[in-house]
């Protein structure tokens, strides 16, 4: 069910009730639930680039998360696991494909098997279905071509096209008398008692300007989150620090090696979940992402180089205290990204007949991550509040996956904060 779309380049109105910063999955899904919950709406969706998706949401590994991994209570926790269920029902009722081809998480020796276990505890705790500890025979029968000594079984992990369901959100927002603007870069904004004024830079190339007024704002900007927050004058408590990710693509021929997906046990000091295999919808398989700081924060390519983006990245405490801790993982992750060789390492652990012929080079993700004062790579999503503004401060994997099931969570808190009950 491929669409055309066509998105307004600049903004039918001077003033709106909501406007929803940043096209990405997470926005888009915002959108759909306000409008679905007051249809009445004046709503637009203002999106920097040509088109919605072009960011994270365009660009990572397609991964229906089941909920395993995170902290019982987190809000990652509650959201991916519902978001899961909501996620399917979504692309059943509009028509999406997907695909529950299932993963393994992967112990290679005894010494990963605390690890595995805690894992499928937390799975257990998180209300996961369908969980299942195999021993070794039953990984060879899962994933002939893996090597490990047990693994976790999550039969309702998934894949999908993530860029297909942002852009039925869209639909679904364009049907419902919102306004979706592309090419449309917020660059300020002024909030006031009872309403905000916002900025915009509406044409990248003639730098032409338009001002508009919101009574509500909801920022999800995904790698520029804290800069929105910042614009509003309430500071940001976190900055966003971007982790680049490349993947390598499995040579058509080597595809029958991988079922489903193959991971490892992560490390739980780090929020990456390492280089795994994943099957694509259109029947690739990628092997990646590596986790490295990229020196742009929309930076797809090594040498892509943003001097006032990296001289924040380099100047704020938080990165020293988190390069003081995770210093040693940091340069294992630079020597993989110069190194394919190091990189082939990394996989063959997993699966040792992959050979660096059979990999090819594939895309790269930019992951925003957030990173408090104190050096600590903020894990969950943190959503901030205001009495008109609203920002969505992080929401890394899976959110995604959780997207329906943020953007309910942002709307109920906004509901509340922006007293919108009983207004139109
Ligand atoms: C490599 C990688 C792999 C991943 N794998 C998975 C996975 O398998 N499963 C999963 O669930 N999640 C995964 N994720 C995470 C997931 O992709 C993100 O959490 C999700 O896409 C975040 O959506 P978002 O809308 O918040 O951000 P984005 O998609 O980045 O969207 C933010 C948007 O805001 C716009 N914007 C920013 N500033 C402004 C401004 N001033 N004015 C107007 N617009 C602005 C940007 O242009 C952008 O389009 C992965 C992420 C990466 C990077």
């Amino acid at each position: 069910m491929e669409t055309t779309f066509s998105y307004n380049r600049t903004p039918s109105r001077t003033g709106y009730d909501m406007v929803i910063v940043g096209g990405g999955i997470v926005g888009l899904a915002t959108a759909r639930e306000f409008l679905k919950r007051r249809p009445d709406l004046r709503l637009a969706v203002l999106e920097k680039e040509a088109d919605i998706a072009l960011h994270q949401s365009g660009h990572n590994s397609g991964v229906i998360h089941t909920g395993i991994y995170y902290t019982p209570g987190s809000l990652k926790a509650k959201a991916c696991v519902a978001g899961h269920q909501a996620m399917l029902e979504y692309c059943d009722e509009h028509g999406i494909p997907y695909e529950l081809c299932g993963k393994v998480i992967v112990a290679l020796d005894e010494s990963e098997l605390p690890r595995l276990a805690e894992l499928y505890r937390r799975g257990q705790a998180n209300g996961v279905q369908g969980l299942e500890m195999a021993g070794p025979e039953r990984l060879k029968e899962l994933e002939p071509h893996a090597a490990g000594i047990k693994a976790i079984f999550s039969p309702n992990t998934g894949i999908i096209d993530y860029v297909k369901v942002a852009r039925s959100y869209a639909r679904e927002i364009q049907e419902q008398g919102g306004e979706i603007v592309t090419g449309c870069q917020v660059t300020n904004l002024d909030s006031r008692s009872n309403y905000t004024r916002l900025k915009l830079k509406i044409d990248v190339n003639t730098h032409l300007e338009d001002e508009i007024r919101a009574r509500y704002v909801i920022t999800c900007g995904g790698l520029q989150s804290d800069k929105l927050s910042e614009m509003s004058g309430k500071g940001s408590p976190v900055q966003i620090v971007p982790f680049r990710g490349d993947y390598y693509v499995l040579a058509p021929e080597k595809r029958k090696m991988v079922n489903g997906m193959i991971y490892p046990v992560p490390d739980p000091r780090f929020p990456f979940l390492g280089v795994h295999f994943t099957r694509r919808m259109d029947g690739q398989v990628w092997a990646g992402p590596n986790a490295v700081l990229a020196f742009a924060r929309e930076g797809y390519r090594r040498w892509k180089i943003r001097p006032t983006e990296l001289f924040q990245t380099m100047t704020y405490p938080g990165f020293w205290k988190m390069a003081g801790k995770y210093w040693k993982m940091g340069l294992e992750e630079m020597y993989r990204d110069y190194s394919k060789a190091g990189f082939v390492g990394a996989l063959q652990r997993y699966m040792p007949e992959v050979s660096s012929d059979d990999l090819l080079p594939g895309p790269s993700g930019v992951r925003a991550q957030a990173l408090a004062p104190d050096g600590r790579l903020v894990d969950d999503f943190l959503i901030q509040h205001g009495p008109n503004v609203a920002h969505v401060q992080n929401a890394p994997s899976p959110a995604a996956t959780s997207s329906l099931v943020i953007a309910r969570m942002v709307a109920d808190a906004a509901e509340e904060n922006f007293n919108l009950v009983g207004q139109k």
